[in-house]
C-alpha cells in the first residue's frame, strides 16, 4: 500500500549530506507500488525525481513535486545459456555493493572490479558505472523501465541504452524519463580477471599470490577504494565530482610541454583523457574550504560538505572549474546530477 509523506527532509538520503527537502516523498518496493506512485503524481500533475542511494545527486534546492525512492529488491539467476554463462536479475532498489560480494559468494563472476560503488543497482546504468578497468556496460545484458509518462513497461538492450564514459541514453535524449526497475547482468562462472588497472596491479603484485581470485580482486578495490576515497558517512561527499575530461592529442602534446607531469590517457578514437584530480590540485584547489563545502585533502576530485548547502557547493565548483579553464584551457563536466530551481 503507497505512503506518501509531505515535506520530508532528505539530508539522510543524500551522500552529500546537503539539506533539501521533498515536498512529497514515498518509498516503492514493487513494481505495482511504483505505478500507484506514478499513477498518483500523474493525477496532481506534479513533478517526478527519482532518488536511489542518492550517492550521485547535488540537491542545491528543495525538491518540488513527489520523490520517488526505488526500494524494488530481488536478485535472482535466470538463465545459463551455456555451462559458463549466468545471466541475473537484479531489481533496482539492490545496494550495488551487496549485490557485488552476493554474486560472488555464488560463483558468479565479473563485478569484482566494481565492488564498493556506493548507491543502487537501479542508478548504474544512468551514468554506466565503471571503475577499475570495468564498466557496467561490459556485464550488462539489459534492463526494464517503466515510462514515466505513459506507465508502460518497455525492456532495453545494451544498444539502447547508448553507454558510454559515465554516460547513457538516460542522460541524454531519455533524461528523467523513465524509471529502470530491474537490471539484467551477464556473469559467469569461469574467472576472467580484469587486471589491467594500474594501482590494482600493483596492489596485487606486492601481495606476491599465487593465484588471484575474484575474491582477491574484489579485496583489493575495496582496500585501495578505502585508502583513496572517503567515506560519505564520515566526510559527506558524492564521489568524484568532476568527470575526467577527454580533449584532442594535439591538444594533450601543447599542454605537456608546459607541463609536462600532465596525466593522460589513449582513447579507443585517438582522444586522449586527463586526470581532473591532477588539473584540480595543480591548480591549487587542494584541501581548500570555504563557506562548508571543500575540496578533499587527500583527494582533489573529490568536493565535501562540513556544514554547507548545495549552492555552496556549486559556487566552489564553478570557481574551480574557471580557474582550472583558465590555466589549463580544459573544461570541467560535473559528475552528478545537479537538482536546482
Ligand atoms: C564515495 C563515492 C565513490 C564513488 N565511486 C564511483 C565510481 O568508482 N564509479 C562510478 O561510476 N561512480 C561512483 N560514484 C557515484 C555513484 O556511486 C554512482 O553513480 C551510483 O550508481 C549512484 O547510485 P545511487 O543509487 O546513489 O543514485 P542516486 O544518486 O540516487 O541517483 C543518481 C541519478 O540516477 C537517477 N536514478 C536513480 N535510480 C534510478 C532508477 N531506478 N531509474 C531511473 N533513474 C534513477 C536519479 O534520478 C539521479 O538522477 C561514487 C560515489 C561516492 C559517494
Amino acid at each position: 500500500m503507497l505512503s506518501v509523506q509531505q515535506q520530508v527532509p532528505l539530508l539522510k538520503y543524500n551522500t552529500l549530506a546537503l539539506p533539501s527537502t521533498a515536498e512529497y516523498f514515498c518509498k516503492v518496493s514493487s513494481e505495482s507500488e511504483l505505478q500507484e506512485a506514478l499513477a498518483w503524481a500523474r493525477q496532481k500533475q506534479l513533478p517526478i525525481t527519482l532518488l536511489g542511494g542518492g550517492s550521485n545527486v547535488v540537491l542545491a534546492s528543495d525538491l518540488a513535486g513527489l520523490v520517488i525512492y526505488i526500494a524494488i529488491s530481488g536478485i535472482e539467476l535466470i538463465s545459463e545459456p551455456n555451462q559458463a554463462e549466468k545471466l541475473i536479475r537484479v531489481g533496482a532498489g539492490e545496494d550495488w555493493h551487496q549485490l557485488v560480494l552476493y554474486t560472488l559468494q555464488q560463483g558468479w563472476y565479473g563485478l569484482e572490479n566494481l565492488s564498493l560503488i556506493p548507491g543502487l543497482a537501479g542508478a548504474a546504468p544512468i551514468q554506466n558505472i565503471g571503475a577499475y578497468g570495468v564498466e557496467l556496460s561490459d556485464r550488462f545484458h539489459s534492463l526494464e523501465t517503466i515510462e514515466l509518462s505513459s506507465g508502460q513497461s518497455i525492456t532495453m538492450t545494451l544498444e539502447d541504452c547508448e553507454f558510454g564514459y559515465r554516460d547513457s541514453f538516460f542522460k541524454g535524449a531519455g533524461r528523467d524519463q523513465y524509471v529502470i526497475t530491474t537490471v539484467n547482468l551477464k556473469l559467469s562462472a569461469k574467472v576472467n580477471l580484469c587486471l589491467e588497472y594500474p594501482a590494482l596491479q600493483q596492489y596485487l603484485k606486492a601481495k606476491t599470490l599465487a593465484e588471484v581470485t575474484p575474491q582477491q580482486v574484489s579485496d583489493a578495490v575495496c582496500a585501495i577504494r578505502r585508502s583513496k576515497l572517503p567515506d560519505p558517512t564520515e566526510i559527506p561527499n558524492a564521489g568524484s565530482f568532476f568527470k575526467n575530461p577527454v580533449i584532442s592529442s594535439e591538444q594533450v602534446e601543447t599542454l605537456k610541454q608546459k607541463y609536462p607531469g600532465l596525466v593522460s590517457y589513449e582513447q579507443a578514437d585517438g582522444r586522449k583523457k586527463l586526470a581532473a584530480g591532477w588539473l584540480v590540485e595543480q591548480a591549487g584547489w587542494k584541501g581548500i574550504t570555504s563557506s562548508g563545502v571543500g575540496v578533499h585533502d587527500h583527494q582533489a576530485l573529490v568536493l565535501v560538505n562540513y556544514h554547507g548547502t548545495g549552492k555552496d557547493l556549486l559556487s566552489l565548483a564553478g570557481d574551480i572549474q574557471a580557474s582550472v579553464l583558465d590555466k589549463f584551457g580544459v573544461s570541467l563536466e560535473i559528475e552528478p546530477r545537479v537538482y536546482c530551481k
